[in-house]
């Protein structure tokens, strides 16, 4: 790679002594011929290790991974460049086909990569919606198009034109490959549909990823309900909106599993101590479910709707209860930005905690982005008439290692909840994720220590929608490898 020897911690990477780089001149998609990271930190989830290391690669294959100890490891330790398997999304947008003046395939596995991505589950709500193999494949055809190596899995929808009434034909997805079905963006609002969507699924040994909303309790809601939402006058989203739709998904999940083994639930974006505490004792009752969080559930908070731009860990009071952002003075930007408006909302600091502590205790399997991108035209407008969402998957990693550095969860936490946890999600249909000897090498590389200014202009995403412009975030992403190729490549790495 063009990164001198010594700029990176030592010389982490270099690029096998070629004179000129063999990395630093070759596009997005080229094969990865010849790279050696030597003194790097290592996050392996294969082997539940991390530590000081070395890998190397060849013709795209991950030839040596080794472990160093005693004076070999001398300073090097986790502020070091971390190398750890590519991170897999449960959950993106990527908005075509229908619209591709928001995202589209190639812009979004760009997002990807840049955000240190290898593998991405786009959701069903295009236009037409993804309740037919031709949808499907179309997004293949541009995914291959688009030259990068980033792989494409595709939730399929779980009624025709996600319309809540008529199942899709669940078995031509299946067999076209689709690695879960999900109406998101919508609940399954008939609970007869979805017990016989999560029969179905379950006997071709896939997923139902429910977006858990009780939708009669969002009508016109615009932020969580709660002091800001009062304050502000804007209408309250409650958290049992979530916690009802979570809790009828499981009942029904209970029931299901008894006729059908393979039948599984995943819970998507869940943004509540309640619905946790609920997902986390189906789990202990041995329910098959599983369920992601958000990196801005995580990390942010409802006080952002009002202007604060404090991480939420930094919102909680000693008491474990939501500080007051006025009382605090912590409100530093315009209220009512609509960049912070999202489904689910963002939630009380308390909630924020909650997700964090699900991670840890392992509750939430995985950290998925919910890549939201959006045009001007629906985001930068009225706050209630905005449309929801972040433009996520370039902040992702930043956001999640803000909490590492809080002391929220640890590295290998984060990195599990990024990579073989979503991983285990697909049961298989993408690669397990670990730094592997003999695999094609799947791989991000990131400045644990460097940090960098979230700009709209630098995004791959044609999404600029997110409240975090201008923030620094920690670890900036040097290399994205996936499936032996360059995906992404830092213009001065
Ligand atoms: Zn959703």
């Amino acid at each position: 790679m063009s990164a001198g020897r010594g700029r990176l911690g030592g010389g982490a990477l270099s690029s096998g002594g070629a004179p000129s780089s063999p990395v630093a001149s070759s596009p997005v998609g080229a094969r990865l011929a010849d790279l050696e990271i030597s003194r790097a930190w290592l996050v392996d989830p294969a082997s539940e290790r991390e530590g000081p290391g070395e890998i190397v690669v060849e013709d795209g294959i991950l030839v040596a991974v080794t472990w160093l100890e005693g004076a070999e490891a001398v300073g090097i330790d986790a502020t070091s460049v971390v190398v750890a398997p590519g991170l897999v999304d449960l959950h993106a947008h990527l908005r075509e086909p229908g619209n591709e003046d928001a995202e589209t395939v190639a812009t979004g596995l760009a997002a990807a990569a840049h955000g240190g991505f290898t593998t991405v589950c786009a959701m069903p709500n295009t236009d037409p919606a993804a309740d037919d193999p031709a949808v499907v494949v179309r997004m293949r055809d541009a995914a291959a198009a688009s030259g990068s190596p980033v792989e494409l899995l595709v939730h399929g929808a779980v009624t025709m034109a996600r319309g809540g009434e008529q199942l899709a034909r669940l078995g031509e997805l299946a067999d076209i490959g689709v690695v879960g079905f999900s109406d998101d963006g919508s609940p399954v609002r008939s609970a007869t549909i979805f017990r016989n969507a999560l029969t179905y699924a379950g006997m071709l040994g896939l997923p139902i990823l429910d977006h858990p909303e009780d939708g009669s309790q969002t009508e016109g809601a615009e932020a969580n309900e709660g002091l800001v939402a009062t304050v502000l006058g804007l209408r309250g989203w409650p958290v049992a909106a979530e916690a009802v739709a979570v809790a009828r998904d499981l009942a029904i999940l209970a029931e299901v599993v008894r006729e059908v083994a393979g039948a599984r639930l995943h819970l998507t974006h869940v943004s509540t101590a309640a619905s946790l505490d609920l997902v986390r004792r189906a789990k202990a009752d041995g329910l098959p479910v599983t369920c992601d969080v958000t990196p801005h559930h995580l990390a942010l908070s409802d006080e952002w709707v009002a202007g604060a731009r404090r991480f939420a860990w930094a919102a909680l009071a000693s008491d474990g209860s939501a500080r007051d952002p006025w009382r605090d003075e912590a409100i530093v930007a315009a209220p009512y930005d609509p960049s912070t408006r999202v489904n689910p909302p963002l939630r009380s600091a308390m909630d924020a905690a909650a997700c964090r502590t699900a991670l840890r205790d392992g509750t939430a399997d995985a950290i998925a982005t919910d890549h939201a991108p959006h045009t001007d035209v629906d985001k930068v407008v009225e706050f209630g008439l905005a449309a929801n969402g972040i433009s996520g998957i370039e902040t992702a990693l930043g956001l999640t290692l803000a909490a590492v550095d809080a002391g929220e969860f640890s590295l290998p936490t984060a990195i599990r909840a990024l990579t073989s946890g979503p991983a285990a999600v697909l049961g298989g249909r993408t690669a397990a994720r670990g730094l592997v000897e003999g695999a094609p090498a799947d791989l991000v590389v990131f400045d644990r220590s460097a940090t960098w200014r979230v700009d709209a202009e630098a995004f791959a995403s044609k999404g600029k929608n997110t409240p975090l412009l201008g923030m620094e975030l920690p670890g900036r992403v040097l290399l994205t490898v996936a499936g032996g190729r360059i995906a992404y490549e830092a213009p001065d790495a």
